[in-house]
């Protein structure tokens, strides 16, 4: 035990150390069931989903759906003059709305009666926690701080902003450079390039989302060309640096020298916030990149000390950190001993243009996991009845991966206009374990997109 002091008041049963999407959903959990809670956060309440994640990150994404529209309207028989965009508006309501939730989320926690402590927390010992110079203890402690963007260690780094500096970012730049291939790099690409910033990605490989189904990226290569978004393939950047104009270059390295633009964004990947919180100090063992490890119910090496979200480094998404958050409280504190948050079979969207939505394993990963012989993929490729008016016809994909004889469906890769509204419904059959043939057996909802993937042969 920890012979740190620690005032009688500030010993809690829950105790929270990050007021983002998993350590809210776990405290209010908590409360509800009756458990003395407290939350530390340091900035904003909501993490990052809130301010610098999904919520801003979605606004954008449909700001340049309305663009896209609006480019498609003529087709339509719409005729106006003069379309202008306007980027403070946008930015303006954005942060309006973000501050509200802001609010909300304070407003919850309070409801909740979840006593809320500002400031940067730290371990100082087993199961102590300061902040702001006092200490906090519990007989449960959640570790959920969340990640950062990753900024390689290169001549002229600081020249390039990342997606936090995305959403300040007071101006539609005129020229982007985004450099990852991961899917924030994707959907900030389209965002800005279907916004009109003359847009470009540098990738280090041939192909950008490498850990999703092949068919996704091949085809959002091929539609992000044609949205005129330069994909620069094989490539590392070696430094930045401003020229006479004010512009950013960068150059590669294997020794090219790109050309100049506004704005260069970062988007190689996120850390976990774990290597300032005195984890030593409390004997919380952490990997080679800095997450915590837990076992699959959210303990740490640590007694009594639990982590969820994004630094235990799987599945970096806000659902997933919300879900492992409120499952560990109902083990906690609702007597739900054997409940836990089962790290498969989870469906994501990527916010690209066009979205992607997809569940399960790749047709790699399922060859990899069964067999060649074991797996049949149902494909197919046509183009959405929304562009049948227009010569410009973005292909919409899907693909199915089942197992076995019985078919199973244990992966669903789709992308195309709707594909992000699409997989949701999808994704409860194949929770359920459904089979080609269940899908066959559904009716299909005509003429949408959806019914291609019941009617798949
Ligand atoms: C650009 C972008 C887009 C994204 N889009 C999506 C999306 O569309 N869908 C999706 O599901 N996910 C998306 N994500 C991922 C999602 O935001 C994260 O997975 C999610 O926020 C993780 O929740 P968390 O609770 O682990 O951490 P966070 O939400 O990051 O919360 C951690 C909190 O801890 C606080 N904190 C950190 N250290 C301390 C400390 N020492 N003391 C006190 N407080 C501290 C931080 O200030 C923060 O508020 C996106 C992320 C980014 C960056």
């Amino acid at each position: 035990m920890s012979t740190i002091s620690v005032k009688p008041e500030n010993h809690f049963q829950y105790l929270v150390l990050g007021g983002g999407s998993g350590g809210i959903a776990s405290a209010r959990r908590a409360a509800k069931h009756g458990a003395k809670t407290a939350l530390i956060e340091v900035t904003r309440m909501g993490g990052t989903c809130v301010n610098v994640g999904c919520v801003p990150k979605k606004v954008m994404w449909n700001t340049a759906s309305v663009m896209e529209v609006l480019k498609d309207a003529p087709n339509y028989g719409f005729k106006f003059d003069n379309l202008s965009f306007d980027w403070p508006t946008i930015k303006n309501a954005r942060d309006a709305y973000i501050k509200r939730l802001n609010g909300i989320y304070q407003n919850n926690l309070d409801g909740s009666h979840i006593t809320t402590i500002h400031g940067y927390g730290a371990f100082v010992g087993e199961k102590v926690i300061q902040v702001n110079g006092e200490n906090y203890s519990a007989d449960h402690i959640l570790i959920a701080t969340g990640g950062r963007p990753n900024i390689p260690d290169v001549p002229g780094k600081e020249l390039g902003i990342t997606s936090d500096g995305f959403f300040e970012l007071e101006k539609l730049p005129a020229s982007t450079l985004v450099i990852g291939a991961g899917y924030i790099a994707v959907e900030l690409a389209g965002v800005l390039g279907n916004l009109g910033s003359k847009t470009s990605m540098v990738i280090r490989h041939d192909h950008f989302l490498r850990t999703f189904d092949d068919c996704l990226s091949s085809t959002l290569m091929e539609e992000m060309k044609s949205q005129s978004i330069d994909v620069i393939t094989n490539s590392v950047i070696k430094s930045l640096a401003k020229n006479e104009q004010g512009l950013i270059v960068a150059t590669t390295e294997d020794g090219k020298t790109l050309a100049p633009v506004e704005c260069v964004i970062w988007a190689i990947g996120r850390d976990p916030n774990t290597d300032k919180i005195g984890l030593d100090k409390a004997g919380i063992q952490v990997d080679k990149y800095g997450n915590v490890v837990t076992d699959e119910y959210q303990n740490t090496s640590a007694p009594g000390v639990y982590a969820v979200g994004d630094i235990i480094g799987k599945y970096l998404l806000t659902p997933v950190a919300i879900a492992a958050g409120r499952r560990l409280s109902e083990r906690l504190f609702n007597g739900q001993s054997h409940l836990k948050f089962e790290y498969e079979n989870i469906a994501t969207v990527i916010f690209s243009h066009p979205p992607i939505g997809t569940i399960g394993l790749t047709e790699k990963e399922a060859i990899a996991k069964y067999g060649k012989d074991q797996i049949k993929c149902y494909n197919s490729k046509f183009v959405n009845m929304y562009y049948s008016v227009m010569s410009h016809k973005p292909k919409t994909v899907m693909k199915l991966v089942t197992v076995g004889k019985e078919e199973k469906v244990v992966g669903i890769h789709i992308i195309g206009l709707g594909c992000d509204e699409i997989i949701q419904g999808f994704a409860v059959a194949v929770k359920m374990g459904c089979t080609k043939a269940d899908l066959d057996n559904t009716c299909a909802i005509h003429p949408t997109a959806g019914e291609e993937l019941v009617t798949l042969v």
